[in-house]
């Protein structure tokens, strides 16, 4: 039985491996010139392929073929052109490269065929799977995934705060390269979990060069040459400057390295400039300046902090330590920034630069391959046995050196023997009698992981095979509790009442991985065998409270009439089990009840999936609410917002026309580039504040009908006590569910309240004349049958006289069934055939 013991730190800026060896972690050293980090970069020189330092230094020669920060773009469809190769490499093509060059780091020259790989927490799913595909790209046959914060927090806690002083909650921030990311966490029990994160891909140390090149070298450079474009045509492609800016990007980096450790720092290089001869440039640097021109940057990321404590109603004093990780906390100005503005103290004992892969390496070694043959795997099993069912209980993880484990069997033969052996070979209990219930002490192996089997022999000395997992005992170690889900995972089911879908959660955000669900749907209209139409089943990540367009989609499995073997008829089941393992595969499975037939899809990264149908729909939503919108913001006088609409109803109608053009049959690539601008254009839509997210619209419509309640409840003193009391006691026992973003609990809070408003109706005489009123003044257009009704009013007229309540009301039902549904002019969009 073999753990994978192999980490690596894929980072934006620098990548480290690691290996967990009998309880330790060695990082291991670049034998050409014997660094830990290798920088994420790579350089095309014509047929050579260069990575690491030698492709840093290559930037400032030829810019075009060097290539680093891909990690930003990872899981994007974007793609690197190398000029000098006229070939395309993807994001996960360049970090293959940086995976296999980091192989060569193991001295012993062992190819390992599995590996952990860190991730940020905040990678989707489509960016894990760029990421698997890198690791496979890179030979390696089986990729685990860990977050970073969780990796860093391993390191930290197996190497520094091994005690109990470490129980509680903890934040790990982690300012590197390329990307922010912040994570709360709490240890018990030796076992440590994420409860939340937030961050930006799109924030670290690379922005602080580029900070300090364009606003403190290049105003500096102007000033001694006396050029005023040097700002504006710096970073041109193809411009006069290009190789200068990269050269003073190098600068830059190493300038703010240093003003990590003084207070000024000199810069110099040559300066050319067209045509003229060249010019050795010298100036100094305060940290000072350094300083002012981060602080923008620094504030933002503790915007998140915030956000988090916020979030989880947390207070400072709940927070042990702050644990800084990434290479830009060696600024000082961060480590100050961060524990004077949150007031929990900072720890910087780990090392940042290294903490990630060490965490990774820890995690290896309690992880067991899965790449074992089946003999490995199972050692004690064979082959034509029963199996019989054992239950164990014991400690995961354990401070002590040896640990106690119960185990019990079911439907025990007489005569049976057990014994329970460590896979290294370090203890074996030796053969003793089975009961039902049995108890061993297990002894440990210090700082490690420790696996056990148990082994069971029949009367005649034959093994009988038992259903048990591998027995795992971490010793002096803190083990994983898991891994969270960074966004919600959502279905899309139909509103057919509003004419649109909605996101409808299956897992939310920081649930705890693997996940395993299964949820019944009935099916929103009839598919009729052998047609064009379809049950969608969308899976998507993103946020329950946005319209699905505005999410990710990560799986589909379409279901078409040709496909089922007789009609699938509105209202019946479909079962669908959604899994969603560590790393972060997703299996879907459908059964349609009805025909009994089931649909299974694994999503890969290589499974993309539009269907063009649906796309058109969205596209037509879309549409149909920003037109909505427009009026709306017409009435309001806000020109401005008007304007950006127009503009994006615009993009949203050209983008129609595009989709049009598709065939269903058409194999390019074409429809995942429109959908995925379908999806940005509906996340700028969505998030521009508008206040019309599916939520918002529920939340308001149940303002409105409480309002109406409210008032008439005041204005009609005949309302009957008792349904006076049913009002406050729903209001109270839903006072959560209007603050929850949770569409399906608010729509029925709302036709709760709808139901109530019919009720009072019933049962107040006043009100129940009012609202005849209202009728008896609607014109003839509100009315099917209008003659009908016209007898009606002055039936209703004489009950009013009288006082008769009762048969005022059954007046006022005959009247209420000639009302003609409103008509919208919306075109009516197909959906997913799921219903909510
Ligand atoms: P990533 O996780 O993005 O790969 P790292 O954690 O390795 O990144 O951090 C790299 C960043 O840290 C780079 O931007 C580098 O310039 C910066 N950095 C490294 N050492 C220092 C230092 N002493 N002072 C300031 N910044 C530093
Ligand atoms: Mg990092």
């Amino acid at each position: 039985m073999k753990t994978i013991d192999y980490g690596i730190d894929l980072g934006t800026t620098n990548s480290l491996i690691a290996k967990f060896d009998k309880g330790k972690v060695e990082v291991y050293k670049n034998p050409i010139g014997f660094k830990e980090t290798l920088p994420s970069c790579v350089g095309f020189r014509g047929e050579r392929i260069l990575i690491g330092d030698k492709a840093r230094e290559y930037i400032v020669k030829d810019p075009l073929n060097v290539f680093s920060s891909f990690k930003r773009k990872m899981g994007t469809s974007e793609k690197y052109l190398i000029p000098s190769l006229m070939s395309y490499y993807s994001p996960a093509n360049l970090s293959a490269l940086v995976l296999k060059e980091l192989k060569n780091f193991i001295p012993s020259g062992e190819k390992p065929r599995s590996i952990v790989v860190t991730i940020p927490a905040s990678f989707d799913t489509v960016q894990c799977n760029a990421t698997k595909e890198a690791g496979l790209e890179a030979g390696f046959e089986e990729v685990v995934l860990l977050q970073e914060p969780i990796a860093a927090s391993l390191a930290f806690f197996n190497e520094k705060m091994n005690d109990l002083e470490s129980f509680g909650k903890w934040l790990v921030y982690d300012l590197g390269g390329g990307t922010f990311d912040v994570a709360l966490i709490t240890i018990d029990e030796d076992e440590m979990r994420v409860i939340d994160h937030e961050g930006d891909n799109f924030l670290g140390g690379v922005d602080f060069d580029q900070l300090m090149v364009r606003h403190l070298i290049l105003p500096r450079l102007e000033q001694i040459t006396g050029k005023t474009d040097l700002v504006r045509l710096i970073n041109q492609r193809n411009g006069p400057y290009e190789k200068l800016y990269y050269v003073l990007l190098l600068k830059a980096e190493e300038a703010k390295k240093e003003l990590s450790f003084k207070d000024n720092v000199e810069v110099e290089f040559t300066f050319e400039a067209e045509g003229s001869e060249t010019k050795e440039i010298y100036f100094e640097i305060s940290r000072t300046d350094f300083e002012a021109l981060i602080e923008d940057k620094i504030q933002y990321t503790i915007a998140f902090i915030q956000k988090i404590f916020e979030r989880n109603s947390i207070q400072q004093e709940d927070i042990k330590n702050i644990i800084l990780i990434g290479g830009s906390t060696l600024i000082p100005y961060v480590r100050k920034r961060v524990e004077e503005s949150t007031g929990i103290p900072v720890n910087y004992s780990a090392d940042p630069t290294t903490a990630v892969a060490v965490g990774a390496a820890y995690y290896a070694g309690s992880k067991l391959r899965l790449l074992q043959s089946e003999q490995e795997n199972r050692p004690f099993l064979e082959n034509n046995a029963e199996s019989l069912t054992i239950k164990t209980a014991y400690n995961k993880t354990t401070k002590d050196m040896e640990e106690y484990i119960t185990a019990v069997f079911e439907n025990l033969p007489d005569n049976c023997r057990y014994r329970i052996v460590r896979h290294d070979g370090g203890y074996d209990s030796g053969l003793k009698n089975a009961t039902v219930k049995i108890g061993e002490f297990l002894m440990l192996k210090p700082n490690t992981v420790n696996f056990f089997s148990i082994k069971l022999l029949d009367a005649t000395g034959n093994e009988i095979s038992l259903n048990t997992q591998v027995i795992e005992i971490t010793q002096g170690l803190f083990s994983l509790y898991g891994q969270t889900l960074p966004e919600d995972i959502c279905i899309e089911v139909d509103d057919t009442n509003n004419n649109t879908t909605l996101s409808e959660v299956i897992f939310s955000r920081n649930s705890l991985l693997p996940l395993k669900k299964t949820i019944f749907k009935e099916l929103s209209r009839t598919i009729k065998k052998g047609s064009d139409d379809s049950v969608i089943i969308n899976i998507l990540e993103g946020n329950q409270a946005v319209h699905p367009s505005a999410n990710k989609v990560i799986g589909v499995i379409e279901v078409n009439g040709n496909m089922i073997s007789s009609d699938l008829v509105y209202g019946s089941d479909v079962e669908i089990t959604l899994e969603i393992s560590e790393s972060r595969e997703i299996k879907v499975n459908a059964i349609l009840n009805f025909t009994n037939q089931t649909f299974q899809q694994v999503f890969n990264p290589k499974v993309k999936y539009v269907s063009l149908s649906k796309l058109r729909d969205e596209l037509k939503t879309l549409q149909n609410e920003i037109n909505a919108s427009i009026t709306k913001t017409l009435d309001t006088d806000d020109y401005e917002k008007a304007a950006f609409l127009n503009d994006l109803l615009e993009s949203v109608q050209t983008l129609i026309k595009e989709v049009g053009k598709l065939k269903e049959t058409d194999m390019d690539e074409s429809r995942y580039q429109l959908d995925e601008k379908k999806r940005r254009l509906a996340t700028q839509y969505y998030n521009i504040g508008l206040n019309n997210s599916p939520v918002f619209e529920k939340k308001e419509k149940i303002q409105n009908i409480k309002n109406v309640l409210d008032f008439v409840i005041e204005m009609h003193n005949d309302v009957p006590g008792n349904l006076k009391e049913e009002y406050i006691a729903m209001k109270l026992s839903n006072s959560d569910v209007v603050k929850s973003t949770n569409h399906f609990q608010l729509n029925a809070y709302y036709l709760k309240l709808d139901k109530f408003y019919g009720k009072l109706v019933y049962a107040t005489p006043s009100l129940l004349i009012s609202n005849f009123l209202h009728h008896r003044d609607l014109d003839a257009s509100h009315y099917n049958n209008f003659n009908k009704v016209k007898k009606l009013f002055d039936k209703g007229d004489k009950a009013m006289e009288k006082g008769n309540h009762n048969e005022l009301l059954s007046i006022c039902k005959e009247m209420w069934a000639e009302l003609k549904e409103e008509r919208s002019e919306i075109e009516k969009i197909k959906g997913t055939g799921l219903g909510s």
